[in-house]
């Protein structure tokens, strides 16, 4: 089990935070097994948009795997690594509660044993994933929208318009763009703005990143009412149920959160007490920052106790790992974020863009190898250079 931090390109910024200084922990799990003349290795990573956990990853997750039996992280069959046994091994001594940042380094390391399974078994991840949980998706594509429209400083509405045609042309037809870094009435400009490209208002979200307190998100949610909006997410802090709840009562159209959520008890309380809507609400849990596939695969059968439909997930992240979940498990769909957050964000060239679908790589496992800009950095990590 090997590890190395890496940074993220993009010098972003969202209504709460800079980009610019976040890293990503990517994990590889070297095995023994050679195909078609290459040593199997598993690569994983945690989500974008945080911090790379090497301590928690070295400190605590690899004596407690590397220490067990092997024989104890497969299926009893022995045919594969078995996600949950991992994460029992890895969570070892860790208390219920406080999830914090080992959500995001166990996510790490499970998120590669899926990675390791499928190639494995010779096969994209997405197939491994449905086989698994008995969701068979054959399409191999997911519905995708381009997020981002950022605060663009001196070329204002130009750049906006700008970034949102440049999306169009590379086959996106629905959009996400950030909202209250800036006064009402300018984020309300820069939506007319968008809507101009979206066209139908339908085809664009709006990304408040949980700025709001509770009086300002209903005053944005009023502003915004009459629009028809995609959705408007995150409008206060991500654990503030009550705020959410308040908003949903007055607010029409649809809210999406959960990309702040660390554990499926947080998904849970967030379904029990943020007055989200069956059939219209969006949830946007994502893998890399809590625990893996596995626990997201336990947060969508909460969802779905609670009537809401796997069509209403699209996971936060906007890359090749979390493609292969949204297309395996069926989803509504994934995000993207084009031109920033490489070389871990961002898919490949294998992967098409057209009509609003995203199709998912041929490779075996994620096909993190099939994005140049990180394939070297994982060729280096495999060889522990
Ligand atoms: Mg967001």
């Amino acid at each position: 089990m090997r590890d190395v931090t890496v940074g993220l390109q993009g010098a972003v910024t969202n209504a709460v935070v800079s980009f610019r200084h976040h890293t990503v922990s990517i994990v590889a799990l070297v095995s023994d097994q050679i195909r078609k003349g290459q040593q199997v290795i598993g690569f994983g990573f945690n989500s974008i948009g945080r911090f790379a956990q090497s301590g928690i990853i070295r400190e605590r997750l690899k004596p407690r795997v590397l220490g067990v039996d092997p024989a104890d992280l497969l299926f009893p069959d022995g045919s594969a690594f078995d996600p949950e046994a991992l994460l029992r091994v890895a969570m070892r001594d860790e208390k219920p509660g406080g999830h914090g940042d080992r959500a995001g380094a166990v996510a790490a390391l499970e998120l590669a044993i899926w990675d390791l399974n499928a190639k494995l078994a010779d096969e994209p991840a997405y197939v491994t994933i449905g086989r698994h949980f008995g969701y068979q998706q054959p399409t191999g594509t997911a519905a995708v929208y381009a997020a981002g429209g950022y605060y663009h400083g001196d070329s204002g509405m130009a750049g906006l318009r700008e970034e949102l045609a440049a999306y169009v042309d590379m086959g996106f037809d629905a959009f996400k763009i950030k909202v209250g870094g800036a006064p009402l009435q300018h984020d309300l400009e820069r939506i007319n703005t968008a809507l101009e490209i979206a066209g139908d208002s339908s085809r664009l979200a709006v990304d408040a990143n949980g700025r709001f307190g509770a009086s300002e998100a209903a005053t944005f949610g009023q502003a915004i009412a009459g629009l028809g909006l995609r959705w408007f997410e995150e409008p206060g802090d991500p654990l503030d149920f009550e705020l959410l709840r308040g908003v949903a009562s007055a607010y029409p159209g649809a809210l999406a959160t959960g990309e702040n959520l660390f554990s499926c008890v947080d998904a849970r309380n967030l379904v029990r007490y943020g007055g989200m809507r069956p059939g219209a609400d969006i949830f946007q849990m994502d893998p890399g920052l809590s625990y893996g596939i596995g626990e997201y695969a336990r947060m969508l059968d909460v969802l779905e106790t609670y009537g809401h439909d796997r069509s209403q997930c699209f996971p936060h992240g906007g890359h090749l790992i979390n493609l292969h979940v949204a297309v395996g498990l069926g989803l509504g769909g994934c995000e993207a974020y084009p031109g920033v957050f490489g070389p871990v964000g961002g898919y490949s060239r294998q992967c098409e863009i057209r009509d609003g679908q995203v199709k998912a790589p041929d490779a075996p496992g994620f096909g993190l190898e099939t994005k140049q800009d990180l394939r070297p950095m994982l060729q280096q990590l495999g060889e522990g250079s």
